[in-house]
């Protein structure tokens, strides 16, 4: 592989680290095999064990010559049910019981992490266990215990999640705590915050960081039925959004679920926030060594749907060869964004959303925006370079998903590190912005000594007109000398 195969594809990756790539070789293998950010998901393992990676994933970076972004990933207020000790196998009409409680769980009765279950839960309610393949109804109240019937049987190993529906459900997110992981995290400099059942805007607010690229990008996972509702204020107030397929597949009808992810990535994109494509997505490689016809589709059709990174759950964290899942999904991304209908998606960007009344300052972001992606297009650039110190134009110029190779500078490491996470993007490094000639070319000399132009290639270049002006308010059209 040579090094730039992860510069062609243009969908990220993202894979949630977990006990089958604990160490670093194999972190590193993941890395080359086109792992662009890193999941740190705080609902499983230790927070210093997942600090530890963190630093793991720093070294392999800076070892391998490319940015990776991590996530860390807050478990909101979901609940699980007490350990497994070794996978247990539930079938259809098996019956068994659910108890509050903190203690280990076994095959005939689980411990279930939430005080008011009892009173909270109803005779008839539906629960999940895990990413919602195993369904249960229950159908009695002992006193002391619910009493359920496996609907939909399977394997429940470790600390499934079980799902409440989230009517039911009296915790808010964040809960306190996520905010003391939160805490840990930043003082950890982590690049991405996911939060875990939003519901509003205001949700997201609470999580009170400092805007991004000085705070972590906050990822916002669409996953309840509120969340749905409150669709625009929760996107505007984040600065991604994850389609969390496991959990909003069983709040809502799964025939719905396919809809929600275009609606859902399609309003992300219009507002300039990457959007990921999450769970189950090539599931069956935790086991087998190539995926299902159907994974294949998904992933390819999530990458047609316009979505910014395709993420790998269990596939990566407990799968039999993380590195190969994750060189499975960059090939199959790979070759679903030869075939994506690049000039479709900027037409309508333009007529559906620009258009929309907003603030000045967006006004010009837009039309800046628009301007690049139209002088690319006519004139064939062999690249659009932006140049940006928090990275909101390069993930605004990416909205409109150009056919040319987006190259974003910025002299803030962290910046490059959530550009990891955006469509097309190549993060690049620049020493400090200077007045507009000044940095022009020493990006062009810096993207061709990296091998992304050549001489004679025409190449558009989005940036200010000095450095001390935050507004991008230059384009330029330049040959590269
Ligand atoms: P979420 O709802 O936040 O996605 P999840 O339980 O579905 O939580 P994933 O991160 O999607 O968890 O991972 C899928 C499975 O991989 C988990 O159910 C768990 O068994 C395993 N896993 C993930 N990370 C770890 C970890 N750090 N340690 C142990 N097991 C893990
Ligand atoms: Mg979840
Ligand atoms: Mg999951």
């Amino acid at each position: 592989m040579d090094n730039l195969s992860h510069v062609k594809r243009r969908t990220k990756i993202i894979a949630t680290i977990g006990p089958a790539c604990a160490d670093e070789t194999t972190l590193k293998a993941m890395v080359e095999a086109g792992m662009d950010v890193a999941r740190l998901n705080l609902s499983h393992g230790t927070l210093e064990e997942q600090i530890e990676r963190l630093g793991w994933l720093r070294r392999i970076a800076d070892a391998v010559g490319r940015p990776v972004g991590v996530m860390a990933d807050l478990p909101g207020p979901k609940v699980r049910l007490g350990s497994f000790d070794g996978p247990v196998e539930l079938d259809v009409d098996d019956e068994l019981l659910l108890e509050p409680g903190k203690g280990p769980s076994t095959g005939e009765r689980f411990t279930v992490g939430y005080d008011s279950l009892l009173t909270d839960i109803h005779k008839g309610d539906r629960l999940a266990v895990g990413d919602g393949s195993i369904v249960l109804e229950v159908v009695d109240h002992t006193g002391d215990a619910l009493k359920a019937r496996v609907l939909f049987g399977g394997t429940v190993q470790g600390r499934p999640g079980l799902h409440i529906p989230s009517d039911r459900l009296k915790l808010t997110t964040p809960t306190p705590e996520d905010l003391r992981l939160l805490d840990a995290m930043v003082e950890a400099d982590v690049d991405m915050v996911a939060l875990s059942f939003v519901r509003s805007a205001h949700d997201v607010r609470r999580v009170g960081l400092e805007p991004a690229p000085r705070g972590p990008l906050v990822v916002a996972k669409i996953e309840t039925r509120a969340a749905i509702e409150n669709l625009d204020g929760i996107i505007t107030e984040s600065g991604a959004v994850m389609v969390a397929r496991g959990d909003l597949g069983t709040e809502l009808s799964l025939q719905d679920l396919p809809h929600l992810q275009k609606s859902i990535i399609a309003r992300c994109i219009s507002l300039g926030r990457p959007a990921i494509t999450a769970t189950q997505m090539l599931e069956s490689m935790i086991s087998a060594p190539a995926p299902t016809r159907a994974e294949a589709s998904d992933v390819a059709n999530a990458v047609f749907d316009g979505t910014s990174a395709v993420m790998l759950s269990a596939e990566t964290a407990i799968g039999r060869d993380p590195a190969h899942v994750v060189a499975t999904m960059a090939s199959i991304a790979t070759r679903a964004d030869q075939e994506f209908n690049y000039e479709g998606w900027g037409r309508q960007l333009r007529r559906d959303h620009l258009n929309e009344r907003q603030g000045a300052d967006l006004k010009v972001t837009d039309v800046m925006t628009l301007a690049t992606w139209q002088a690319a297009k006519e004139i064939d650039a062999k690249a659009i370079i932006c140049i940006s110190r928090s990275g909101f134009t390069v993930r605004a110029i990416a909205r409109f998903r150009p056919q040319a190779p987006i190259l974003g500078f910025s002299p803030e490491e962290r910046t490059m590190r959530q550009l990891t996470m955006s469509w097309g993007a190549t993060p690049l490094k620049i020493d400090r912005i200077d007045d507009n000639v000044v940095t022009v070319h020493t990006v062009l000399e810096r993207a061709k000594a990296e091998g992304h132009i050549r001489t004679g290639d025409i190449v558009a270049v989005l940036g200010g007109s000095s450095g001390t002006v935050a507004a991008t308010d230059t384009l330029r059209m330049v040959r590269c000398p």
